[in-house]
């Protein structure tokens, strides 16, 4: 019997689910409100540069690759992409400078030369790090943890062996601080908590295994940027016979007695067998199901961090700079309580720039010119006066940079583009312009987000950064994968 499903929004979990669902035989019609695929993982051009508009760090291509052979396909066919040697260039304001190896040895050594931390400590907190993710982290990560029988077949005695109580009852910083002795190190692996927009004094100290995925597994870029990877899954969609319905917002999910029949668009009705929402899960119910009390539930998980970003044409190259950098602030956990409890902009602010003009001279940027994505983590969207906020932490970001680089930027300023949290919520429905849904403040929340099928609404199905496993592209894809698991074991279909 064949299937036919809708996805709703086409970014990367929407794109992933679309090739695994058509890769078991349904037919898949995807709809997406912009007039172009990829949500967050998007890009545009500008007076002769190229931005990646959203995420800059790859890891786990080994994901990718997966989902590629799942469709009886090779990635290399349709991406290419390459191992990076330094995970980051850290600055930090009393002068200190390093670029930061993407390998546990290197990294020790290199943490031993510039901040004088014992190299044996290093290796000790990345091996626990490997053990966390590789026993622990995996279980959360690859299954879904709403169903019976998922549940019952995980081997929780190993998964639970390399959980300490400090990993459950201390902060990440206080971990970090109790393994560590120079602060800047702390600093530096506390910056981890930000990769799912936590906050590193709050956050459990479980996410000390982020750092596994950059530092033992290494970190990747592909060719031509991170929208690279959006063109090769929409290539991979459509050839596999997925329809893409572009500028074409649904509007509401179609359902009755329990179960999902379909979606309208256009004021017209579409019906299918099954409907995944890639929306974020606030909004399915609040605009597509019109289900206000579950939608003010899903509220009550704090959202994670959001971001403001400058995109920058440069004049100039910067040799200090690599692909990855951070500029650190005094004081990082007056920053934390400015974005997490203030909901504020912090005005000495961590600033990450990001340089893909560095991997491909030439390309994204003219010759000897370089596109900069400069980014300050913001809390999420409150109604804070954003037009203020960005004037002054344009002007903090200028000031920090002059003194750290020893350059005034402003005149090389050939062009600029900005986006802020009120433009993430417009541009890709996401509540609050959170980059990666929920937080992961609470020991809890990886028990707390929306599980990936909707528990009340049969054949209705959830994928995305807002839902189980969590955001960011990795876990968007392990998102996919658990959901389309699910329709498949409700379906009764092989594999
Ligand atoms: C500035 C920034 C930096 C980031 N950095 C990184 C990074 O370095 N590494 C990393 O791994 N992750 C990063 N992330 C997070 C990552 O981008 C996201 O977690 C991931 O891309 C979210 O994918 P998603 O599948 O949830 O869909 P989204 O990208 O949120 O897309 C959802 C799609 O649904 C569409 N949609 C919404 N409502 C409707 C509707 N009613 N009808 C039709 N379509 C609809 C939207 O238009 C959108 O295309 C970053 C994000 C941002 C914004």
């Amino acid at each position: 019997m064949s299937y036919n499903a809708i996805v709703i929004g086409a970014g990367v979990a929407g794109l992933a689910g679309s090739i695994r669902l058509a890769a078991k035989g349904f037919s898949v019609t995807v709809f997406e409100k912009n007039s172009y695929p990829g949500g967050k993982l998007s890009h545009f051009e500008q007076d002769g540069y190229s931005f990646d508009a959203g995420p800059s760090l790859f890891t786990q291509p080994h994901l990718l690759e997966e989902l590629f052979a799942a469709a009886g396909k090779q990635l290399k066919d349709y991406l290419n992409y390459e191992s990076v040697p330094f995970a980051c260039h850290y600055f930090y304001p009393n002068g200190t400078r390093f670029k930061a190896p993407a390998n546990p040895t290197e990294l020790a050594k290199t943490l031993e030369e510039h901040l004088g931390e014992s190299s044996e400590v290093v290796l000790n907190y990345l091996q626990k790090a490997n053990q966390l993710y590789n026993q622990t982290g995996h279980i959360f990560l690859e299954h879904s943890l709403h169903r019976k029988e998922t549940v019952r077949n995980i081997n929780w005695r190993d998964a639970l062996k390399p959980i300490q109580l400090a990993h459950l009852f201390k902060s990440m910083h206080q971990y970090n601080t109790s393994t560590f002795k120079n602060p800047q190190t702390v600093q530096l692996f506390n910056r981890y908590a930000t990769y799912n927009g936590s906050n590193p004094y709050q956050a459990p100290a479980m996410l000390t295994m982020i750092p596994h995925l950059e530092i033992n597994e290494g970190t990747f870029y592909p060719k031509g940027g991170m929208i690279s990877i959006t063109k090769a899954l929409y290539k991979l969609a459509t050839e596999l016979g997925v329809v893409f319905e572009f500028e074409t917002p649904v509007e509401s999910i179609i359902h009755s007695e329990g179960k999902a029949k379909g979606i309208v668009a256009n004021q017209k009705n579409y019906f299918a067998d099954v409907v995944v929402s890639n929306m974020d899960a606030y909004f399915t119910y609040k605009n597509l199901l019109k289900r206000d009390r579950k939608a003010a539930n899903i509220l009550k998980q704090e959202r994670s961090s959001s971001a403001l970003i400058f995109y920058w044409g440069i004049r100039q190259s910067f040799s200090e700079l690599g692909l990855h950098n951070i500029f650190f602030t005094e004081n990082y956990q007056k920053e934390f309580n400015a974005l997490f409890v203030s909901k504020q902009l912090y005005n000495d602010p961590t600033i990450y720039i990001n340089i893909t003009s560095k991997m491909e001279e030439g390309v994204h940027a003219p010759e000897n010119h370089e596109n900069w994505f400069v980014m300050i983590n913001a809390p999420a969207n409150v109604g804070q006066n954003w037009e203020e906020l960005k004037k002054q932490a344009r002007n903090n970001i200028l000031v920090k940079l002059k003194q750290m680089l020893g350059t005034d930027l402003e005149p090389l300023i050939a062009t600029e583009a900005i986006l802020d949290p009120v433009t993430i919520e417009s541009k890709t429905s996401s509540y609050q312009g959170s980059l990666y849904g929920t937080s992961s403040n609470s020991k809890w929340a990886a028990f707390l987000r929306h599980p990936n099928a909707a528990p009340k609404i049969k054949n209705l199905y959830l994928a995305g950064g807002s839902v189980h496993p969590g955001g960011g592209i990795p876990l968007c894809l392990q998102s996919a994968k658990i959901t389309t698991k699910l329709i498949s074991q409700d379906y009764h279909l092989k594999g």
